[in-house]
Parts: structure tokens; C-alpha cells; sequence
């Protein structure tokens, strides 16, 4: 059984805005899920939907089985986190992630006990005591997460839930909150716009523009092939190279070059964009030659841009010792099995 069924489901807000449009998903009980996509493609209505604060326009909802399509907020056995976290004021840091507890009547011990534990993994046992206006934004943010973890309730509903934390914190809040999800097999739910994070938290990512889904998968999936050009363009840190061209003989002749076609069947002519991420393209004896024109550095590996026929540009990751220097030639192929061939007129994958 499904934790979350959605059917057909549309929201559109009174000024005419289709937010969530016609859209079927069907979520996993104890999954982790993510909602990925650029502001406006409907994420947070989608999630405002499914926790009952928006109305839906028609579609069905469905969580543990029950239709709740037409039933109330509170009785939606669902707890989140939205981006303003809402915490009581007067109330102090324990008191606030216990208060689900409270409400339930459970025994004191508990409340303690679920104060201390999610407090502890998310770094707050040392703030236990102050109320939220003597919190920075990230740790008022870990507090809400912290009381909707003490929720239990059977779904959980985050949105951005990490956006105001820094680096650090992120990268461990992150790694706290998988650890915790995997343990109370929580059926989560968050929304990002951060594909980072998607990637490295979901156990499927539906990716969303215009309030549909572009396409829905593991993170692997979305990242070794994106269905569409779209999706391409928006996974992966460093952006995907999507150069236009034309089929031929069995080659597609992009930048210049003339790369082995990974879909023989292509008829001579056919318009495509080759999507090679950076990190598959290396330097070889044969392939797409430019002139390195940026030189970025990534840490552990260097972007290097290259500039190519055509004012094509073209990004590729190298080792960092290997930087090469700017102003000199360089050519670079895909590795074998990462050229992705999309239909130019369609922009779906071949
Ligand atoms: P962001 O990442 O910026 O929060 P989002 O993907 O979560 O974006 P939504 O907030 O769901 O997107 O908005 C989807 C669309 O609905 C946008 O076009 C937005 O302008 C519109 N919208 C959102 N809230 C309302 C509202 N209360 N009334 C009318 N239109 C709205």
C-alpha cells in the first residue's frame, strides 16, 4: 500500500495560476521523496496540498490507503515543516518539541526524552532552554524540524527544510535527518530547489516544472540520464553540456566534432543536443578540440571551459594537477556509455 496516492490532481488558485497540474504519483511508505524544481513550478503547492493547507481543485489524495482529499488539516496524521517555522514564542526550545507530545498527554519522561534526541542530532542540546527569539534563523529552523520529527505522525512534510542553515550545519543536519528517517521509516516528503540535496537525501526525486512532473526517478536516474533537456540542464552542479547538432552515418556532429552515436538508428539529419556532463568529458587524442579559455577551481577537480567551433562552449572537469593553462589547445571525449542524445525538436531523450 501506497503511504501517498495522488490522482489527477490539480490546484489552481484563485487568480487562474495552475500550480499543480493533473498530476498521478504514488509514494512509497517509509520513502524518502523529493520534490525538486525552479521557484514557481509548483512545489510548495503541491506539498501545501498534500498537508490539506491548500485546497484542491479536483484529484484525489490519498495517505495510508484513507482518501483524505476533502479531509481537514489536523486530521491528516501529517506533520510539517514549512519555511516560516512557526514556533510558539513563549514556549522554550524543549518545550516546543515536545509540545505534539504534550498534546497527546504523553508522560513527562517522553517529552523529555524526544526534547533530548532529536535535540542531540540536530545540535540543539545546548539551547534547550531559550525561547525562539533568542535563536539565529538556521537553529529556530532545526527546532521546527525537531518538533515535527517528534510528531511521529505517519507522514512528514518538509519544505526546504535545510535552506537557512550554512554549509556545515546543512551537511550535517542532512546526514542527521537521513539517519533519522531510515530509523523511524518516516514517509518523507521535502521540497527543494537544490538538486545537491535531492540527490544526496532522496530515495526518488520527482522533478517539477509548470506544475507537472518532468520526470520522476532515483537520484541516479535524473543524474545519468535526464529525461529531457530540461531536466539535464537543471541536475548536476556543474552544469551539462548541450550542444546542438545533427545526426550523421551514425555520429552526431557537435562542436566541431564528430562523436559516436550512442542510438544508430538516427536518420541522417535529424537535429539533436548531446548532453555530456563535465565530470564524463576527459582529455584524449580524439574528439571535441577548443582552446581553454576559463580555468575554475572546484576543490578536488578544475572546470575547465573551453572555447570551441561555432563560439560553442564546452565545460569539462580535470584533476586539479592536471590544470591545464589557459590559451592553450585541448581535446576531450565523452567516456564510453555517457553521451546522452536528445531530440532537438522534442528535447526528450533519444
Ligand atoms: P518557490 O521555490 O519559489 O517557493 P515553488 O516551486 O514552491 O516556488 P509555488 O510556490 O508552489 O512554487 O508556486 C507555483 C505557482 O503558483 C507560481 O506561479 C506562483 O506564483 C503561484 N502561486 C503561489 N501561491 C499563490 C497564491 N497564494 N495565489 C496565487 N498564485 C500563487
Amino acid at each position: 500500500m501506497a503511504a501517498i496516492e495522488l490522482t489527477g490532481l490539480s490546484t489552481v488558485y484563485p487568480n487562474g495560476v495552475r500550480a499543480v497540474d493533473d498530476l498521478d504519483l504514488s509514494i512509497d511508505d517509509g520513502e524518502f521523496f523529493a520534490l525538486l524544481g525552479p521557484s514557481g513550478c509548483g512545489k510548495t503547492t503541491l506539498l501545501r496540498t498534500i498537508a490539506g493547507l491548500e485546497r484542491s481543485s479536483s484529484g484525489t489524495i490519498s495517505l495510508g490507503g484513507g482518501d483524505v482529499t476533502r479531509t481537514d488539516v489536523g486530521k491528516r496524521g501529517v506533520a510539517m515543516v514549512f519555511q516560516d517555522y512557526a514556533l510558539f514564542p513563549h514556549m522554550t526550545v524543549a518545550q516546543n518539541i515536545a509540545y505534539p507530545l504534550r498534546v497527546r498527554r504523553a508522560s513527562k519522561q517522553a517529552q523529555q526524552d524526544a526534547a533530548s534526541t532529536t535535540s542531540a542530532g540536530l545540535g540543539l542540546a545546548e539551547l534547550l532552554e531559550r525561547r525562539p527569539a533568542q535563536l539565529s534563523g538556521g537553529q529556530q529552523q532545526r527546532v521546527a524540524l525537531a518538533r515535527a520529527i517528534a510528531m511521529e505522525a505517519q507522514v512528514l512534510l518538509l519544505d526546504e527544510p535545510l535552506s537557512n542553515l550554512d554549509a556545515r550545519l546543512r551537511l550535517e543536519a542532512r546526514t542527521f535527518l537521513k539517519r533519522l528517517q531510515r530509523e523511524l521509516g518516516l514517509t518523507t516528503v521535502f521540497v527543494t530547489h537544490d538538486q545537491a540535496e535531492a540527490l544526496a537525501l532522496a530515495d526518488r526525486i520527482a522533478v517539477m516544472a509548470d506544475g507537472r512532473i518532468r520526470q520522476l526517478g532515483t537520484p541516479k536516474d535524473v543524474f545519468q540520464r535526464p529525461a529531457d533537456t530540461f531536466v539535464a540542464n537543471f541536475i548536476g552542479s556543474t552544469p551539462m553540456n548541450l550542444l546542438t547538432g545533427t545526426a550523421h552515418d551514425g555520429f552526431v556532429e557537435v562542436a566541431g566534432a564528430r562523436l559516436a552515436s550512442p542510438d544508430l538508428s538516427l536518420a541522417d539529419g535529424t537535429k539533436v543536443v548531446a548532453g555530456i556532463r563535465p565530470e564524463y568529458l576527459a582529455p584524449a587524442a580524439e574528439g571535441i578540440t577548443g582552446t581553454v579559455s576559463i580555468v575554475e577551481n572546484l576543490g578536488v577537480t578544475s572546470l575547465v571551459t573551453l572555447e570551441c567551433p561555432g563560439d560553442v562552449l564546452v565545460g569539462l572537469t580535470v584533476p586539479e594537477h592536471e590544470e591545464p593553462r589557459v590559451g592553450t589547445a585541448m581535446t576531450a571525449a565523452p567516456a564510453p556509455g555517457r553521451l546522452l542524445v536528445y531530440d532537438a525538436e522534442t528535447t526528450r531523450l533519444l
